[in-house]
């Protein structure tokens, strides 16, 4: 086989890193709310800016302690991979150890270059570090993979726990314990290069495919979500319920159907915004009334639903009546003043299973229409 040549590989990862450098700083303007970006940007910034330094360095013959800068550039790069994954993962920053010990290994190569006059010491430090600061990133995509399966974390962490590795195995390559002459140290240096490129190439895509990720997380949620409430939307609602239904569970899922009484009259007598604004409220009054577990939904206009996914058996009666209560028991406080607004309320609980959403809801909107008929301001059971 054809020796690897070291410069050349250089040059290929310095180019890589460059173009990542370029796209990333582009995807990070694009999308400026993505923090993250920023730090990977840098850190591919880093390897490839450090390496033109080193060949600048070594072009116009600068002392050797200059070209040491090109063994900076892996740590570097590790350091603001290592933050950015944390912005990422919503994580403190616990930015000043990890930059404190940056500084100190890389003033550390430097020092080393001066007084043993050899290249491997500087670059076994630097590569060690490397290592050092990337266990803790691959170790916060393992803990975040746990909780959120998925490929890109998978890649990542996958990616980070190879590249800790090969940090390793590229320090004890290059170090006279392992090669005995130079050209061997200078091939095992080579082929750490080769597998490094694949390795960062990794990493742009698992940080690409993760912003997507996200993206497409905030969008789902954003389309279940009721702007004027922060409730859930229909569209959640169905989704929710059916699920909730398929489980199975011994005690299986009520559901309670509210429609605000003469709300036209709201809207006629006070306007627009102040009925916006008492449909607002009647939407934290539902979430205050609620425990974290039950879902409380807008499904449109001035009509709400509850969703308990696993009440206490005989407790329809007592469930709908605290709703019911959250609303009709005090006053709203509105700009046109203090407005009292009742419910009416039909609840019904899931047969089991084998009943479909759909019939659960009618059976709990024939309640409501009961309630309605039975003169508003009341909670109507399912038979
Ligand atoms: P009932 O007791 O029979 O339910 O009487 P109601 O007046 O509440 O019933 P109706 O369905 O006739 O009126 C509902 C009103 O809710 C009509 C509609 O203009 C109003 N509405 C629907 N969506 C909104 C909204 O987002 N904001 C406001 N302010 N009003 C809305
Ligand atoms: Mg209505
Ligand atoms: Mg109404």
């Amino acid at each position: 086989m054809e020796p690897l040549h070291t410069e050349t590989l250089l040059r290929v990862f310095q180019l890589v890193t460059a173009m990542l450098a370029v796209a990333t700083v582009g995807g990070a303007w694009h999308l400026k709310a993505e923090r993250a970006l920023w730090f990977w940007a840098g850190a591919f910034a880093a390897a490839a800016l450090t390496q033109s330094a080193r060949a600048l360095a070594m072009a116009l013959e600068a002392p050797r302690s200059l070209w040491v800068v090109g063994h900076q550039g892996g740590l570097l790069a590790a350091l603001l991979l290592l933050l950015g994954l944390r912005v990422y993962l919503g994580q403190p920053l616990r930015w000043r150890l990890p930059a404190a010990f940056t500084a100190a290994v890389c003033a550390g190569s430097f020092a080393l270059t001066v007084f043993t006059d050899q290249f491997w010491p500087s670059l076994v430090l630097t590569l060690l570090a490397s290592a050092a600061l990337t266990i803790p990133a691959a170790h916060a995509a393992l803990q975040a993979w746990r909780v959120q399966r998925g490929f890109p974390l998978s890649l990542l962490a996958g990616d980070l726990i190879l590249s800790a590795m090969l940090e390793v195995a590229r320090a004890l390559a290059v170090s006279p314990l392992v090669a005995d002459t130079r050209a061997q140290l200078v091939q095992y240096n080579a082929i750490g290069l080769l597998l490094m490129i694949a390795l960062v190439i990794g990493q742009a895509l698992a940080m690409l495919l993760l912003l997507q990720d996200r993206a497409l997380r905030q969008i789902e949620q954003l389309i279940e979500v009721d702007v004027l409430t922060g409730l859930l939307n229909r569209r959640g609602f169905d989704e929710r319920l059916r699920r909730l239904l398929r489980r199975n569970s011994p005690q299986p899922p009520m559901l309670a159907v509210l429609d605000v009484d003469h709300f036209k009259n709201i809207n006629d007598t006070h306007g627009h915004a102040v009925g916006d604004m008492v449909l607002s409220a009647v939407g934290a009054r539902l979430r205050e009334a609620l425990r974290p577990q039950d879902l409380a939904v807008r499904l449109g206009g001035e009509e709400f639903a509850v969703i308990w996914p696993g009440p206490e058996s005989g407790a329809a009666r007592r469930l709908g009546e605290r709703v019911r209560e959250s609303i009709s028991g005090h006053p709203f406080h509105t700009s046109a003043g203090p407005l009292r607004v009742t419910v009416s309320v039909g609840v019904a609980q899931a047969h089991g299973p084998d009943e479909p959403p759909e019939a659960l809801f009618s059976r709990a909107d024939a309640a409501l229409y009961d309630a309605k008929r039975g003169g508003r301001d009341r909670v109507v059971l399912s038979g």
